[in-house]
Parts: structure tokens; sequence; C-alpha cells
């Protein structure tokens, strides 16, 4: 057994960061913040292959939890569930829940599937409506990760976080709308947030001063995509309605691709530090299931 799953086990027999609010409140009761990774369920064996692998390296870091995305870009519900099965046997795992194709009743069983599995977090969402159903949201049972939220609720005593957007979510009229809703979210039951990807600090900022002032005092963790392959990264960013600054756009889209990288890399770096220099109480790294940029992100801000 590693070294990593040793110290976790006798974490949790100390009773230790069993949720990511106790985490953040540890971290922020000795002036640090948190480390955390996101994964998605893979397609293929060569894919889950690759995934533990580099889950492997990086769970040598020491995060504070783990989250697992659900349903994201077509993943099946059973290989999302397995993953986070495996992962919550080693560090406190958050897995993600979505309406998309969800009734209540079999939302509530995802529910208690996580239980069984040791998960005590879920990150509870609404997810995006396949581009050959865009329907499926308005017919469906669930229509808002509020309603999520709600469920989760009434049924468990899991620990439920939400997902923030500091450029503003791409349906919503205004932040403040965003704040809103937010706030409602916390009234409900969540109790922390994790965002969006972004590429400036004062969009987290922005964020962060609406939700207060819609009355929401749950910790907003960024989420961080290491600019290590620019292409895809400026795809994911045009999907999500994230802002890429002109200069930083410029520089990417006239480099070679290993320039590029160099670019992306440091830029990533620097985003990271200047959040956790803002305030940010963590940072969730978005792994895309490989292990070298998000190390040389936690690593180049300390967090690692
Ligand atoms: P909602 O809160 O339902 O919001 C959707 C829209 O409806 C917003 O414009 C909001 O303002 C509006 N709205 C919501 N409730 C109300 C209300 N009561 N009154 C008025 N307006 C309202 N997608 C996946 O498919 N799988 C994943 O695993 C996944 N993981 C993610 C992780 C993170 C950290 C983030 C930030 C996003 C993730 N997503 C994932 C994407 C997410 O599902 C989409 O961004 C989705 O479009 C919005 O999700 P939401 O939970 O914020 O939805």
């Amino acid at each position: 057994m590693s070294d990593y799953r040793l110290l976790r086990q006798a974490n949790q027999a100390d009773g230790t960061a069993a949720s990511v609010i106790e985490a953040l409140q540890t971290r922020a009761s000795l002036n640090q913040q948190t480390l955390s990774f996101e994964f998605f369920p893979p397609k293929d064996d060569e894919a889950a292959a690759a995934l533990w692998k580099h889950y492997e390296t990086l769970i040598e870091a020491e995060p504070d939890f783990v989250s697992v995305t659900y349903g994201a870009g077509g993943s099946s519900r059973e290989t999302s569930l397995a993953v986070v099965d495996r992962m919550a046997k080693d560090v406190l795992t958050v897995g993600h829940l979505t309406c998309v194709g969800a009734t209540a009743e079999s939302s509530r069983e995802t529910i208690k599937h996580f239980e069984q599995a040791g998960v005590s977090s879920i990150l509870a969402l609404r997810g995006d409506p396949p581009l050959n159903d865009p329907q499926v949201l308005a017919v469906g049972e669930m229509k808002t990760a509020l309603d999520l939220v709600q469920l989760a609720k009434s049924v468990s005593s899991l620990e439920i976080g939400v997902a923030a957007f500091p450029e503003v979510h791409p349906e919503s009229p205004s932040m403040q709308h965003d704040a809103e809703v937010l706030r409602l979210k916390q009234d409900a039951g969540a109790t922390f947030a994790m965002t969006q990807l972004f590429f400036s600090v004062e969009a987290y900022l922005r964020l962060v001063s609406a939700a207060e002032s819609a009355g929401s005092v749950m910790p907003i963790v960024p989420g961080l995509m290491p600019i290590s392959n620019a292409a895809k990264v400026l795809r994911m960013a045009q999907m999500s309605g994230a802002d890429v600054p002109r200069e930083l756009l410029e520089k990417l889209e006239n480099a070679s691709e290993s320039d590029a990288r160099v670019i992306g890399m440091d830029y990533s770096v620097r985003l990271a530090n200047d959040l956790l220099q803002a305030g940010a109480p963590g940072l969730h790294i978005f792994t895309l299931n490989y292990s070298k940029a998000a190390l040389e992100v936690a690593r180049g801000c300390g967090l690692a």
C-alpha cells in the first residue's frame, strides 16, 4: 500500500477531512488552501489505463479531495460511478450528479449508491442537454440543479456542492441573477461551490463579490484548467463562454505548439498564484485525466 493510502487511512481514523467544508476549514486554520483534482470517466480500456496511471501520480501530491464528472461528453453513469467507487477508497471524493435524463427516482438511487460507496459529498449540477436532444431538460422531471440540491437534502445527509460561473452562466441574464441562484441553492442546503474554467482573477473576484452581495456565504473554490494544449483549452473556453484575455489569445495563436505550451502553462501558474493570493480558499484543477500539467500548476503555486 502506498504511503498516501496509509496516510489517508490514518487521517480517516483521526476523523479529519470527512467533507470538503472540513478540508477547507482545516486548511484555512493553518493559513493554507486546499488542492483538488477533477477527473472524468474513461471511454474505453485504453483511456481507463491512462486515467489510473495519471491518478496514481496525482494522488501522491496528497490532494484534499478529488471529483469525478457525470454524464459530461456523453459518458455513462455506470463508468462514472465505478470511478467514484474506486477513488473513494483512497481519497475524499466528490461525485458529480446531473439532471439530464434523470428522474427523481434515478437520482435517489445514485445518491444511495454514493452513500454506500463511502462518498460524503456530491456536486449537484444541471448538466447540459445533448445537441441532438435539446428538450430533454424541459420534459424531464429534474430541471435545474436546485431540484437536485433539494432532493439530495431531503433524502440524504450528503454534503452538497454546486457550480458557479465567474464569466456568468451562458443562459443567465446577469452575474446578479447567477448570484441569486447561488443563494437559493445555499438556502436549499448547498454548502460550497466550485467554478467553471475562466482566465482572469478579476472574473473570480467579481463572482465572489456578487455572491456575497446576494447573501451567499458558501466558499467558492476556483476551477483551473491548465493551458497545456492551447487548441483544446481554447475550444473548451469557447464552449463554456469563458473570455480568454486578448493578449494571451494572440500570443497562443502566433506560437508554435511547444511555445504555446510554455506560454499557456506560465499563464496558468501565474493565475493559480494570483487566485490564491487574492483569497481563493483552494484550487480545483481540471486534469483532463493527465497528471503532468496539473502537477506543474499545483507545484508552481506551492500546493503540492
Ligand atoms: P443550474 O443551476 O440549473 O443553472 C442553469 C441556468 O438556469 C443558469 O442560467 C441559472 O442562472 C438558471 N437557473 C437555475 N436555477 C434557477 C432558478 N431557480 N431561477 C431562475 N434561474 C435559474 N456538466 C455535466 O454534464 N457533468 C458534470 O460532471 C459537470 N461538472 C461540472 C463541474 C463544474 C465545477 C462546473 C462549473 C460545471 C460542470 N458541468 C458539468 C457543467 C454544468 O452542468 C453546466 O455548466 C450547466 O449549464 C449549468 O449547470 P448548473 O448546475 O449551474 O445549472
